[in-house]
């Protein structure tokens, strides 16, 4: 137990209310000590339920919205999982929590770097490295599922062609306003299904 135990039990209780996210993506986030991914003059506010700065003007994504997505991605055990855009690496934390193993591609150095060093701290066994994302990370292919957390006009080919057919991708989709779109990715790269679940908002893809 750590002096934040309480406050995730509460932002566990407001997630429960407030999304559909099962018992087991909720639990994942109750696990993750999210005031070890903040700056320090911002860990008072690590267990509200909204996006903060962390730099190079970037911010850590709200809790919710992690739910949300984590729910849809819905890894299983050994799942192979691209994430685009990460941060400061919670959101790749709570998808090693579920299970997934995670490789991570992230535009800014200086936040590839720490976020690398942050979670081989907290023994989250995540693969990070600094890139564009539109490329995915082709030597850690195929992948089980993808998502981004940055906004793109379209999902990239690159994360496309990198997931297996009947794979997920989840992503903001967008250019002024934002859509976020859950993907089942067909033979060849192709879109089969896609759900929309609702408006939102993200920093764009550089
Ligand atoms: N996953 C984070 C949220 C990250 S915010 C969390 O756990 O809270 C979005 C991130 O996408 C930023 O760090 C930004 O630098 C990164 N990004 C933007 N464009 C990118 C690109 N083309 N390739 C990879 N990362 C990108």
């Amino acid at each position: 137990m750590d002096e934040f135990a309480t406050a995730r039990a509460r932002l566990r209780e407001r997630l429960a209310a407030r999304t559909d996210a099962s018992d087991r993506v909720l639990d994942a986030i109750e696990r993750v000590p999210r005031h070890e991914f903040v700056p320090d003059p911002r860990v008072n506010e690590a267990y509200a339920d909204r996006p903060l700065p962390i730099g190079d003007d970037q911010t850590i994504s709200a809790p919710h919205m992690v739910a949300v997505m984590c729910d849809r991605l819905a890894p299983e055990s050994g799942d192979a999982v691209l994430e685009i855009g990460t941060g400061c690496g919670y959101h790749a934390a709570v998808m090693t929590e579920l299970g997934a193993t995670v490789s991570s591609v992230e535009y800014h150095g200086s936040l590839a770097d720490a976020a690398s060093t942050r979670l081989d701290s907290l023994g989250y066994d995540v693969h990070v490295r600094q890139g564009d994302g539109r490329e995915g990370w082709p030597e850690h292919a195929p992948y089980d599922s993808a998502y981004l957390t940055c906004a793109a006009p379209e999902i990239p080919d690159g994360v496309l062609d990198q997931t297996r057919p009947g794979g997920t991708v989840v992503a903001p989709v967008g250019r002024g306003s934002q859509r976020l779109l859950a993907v089942t990715v067909d033979e060849g790269g192709g879109i089969r299904d896609r759900t929309d679940h609702g408006g939102v908002r993200f920093v764009p893809l550089l």
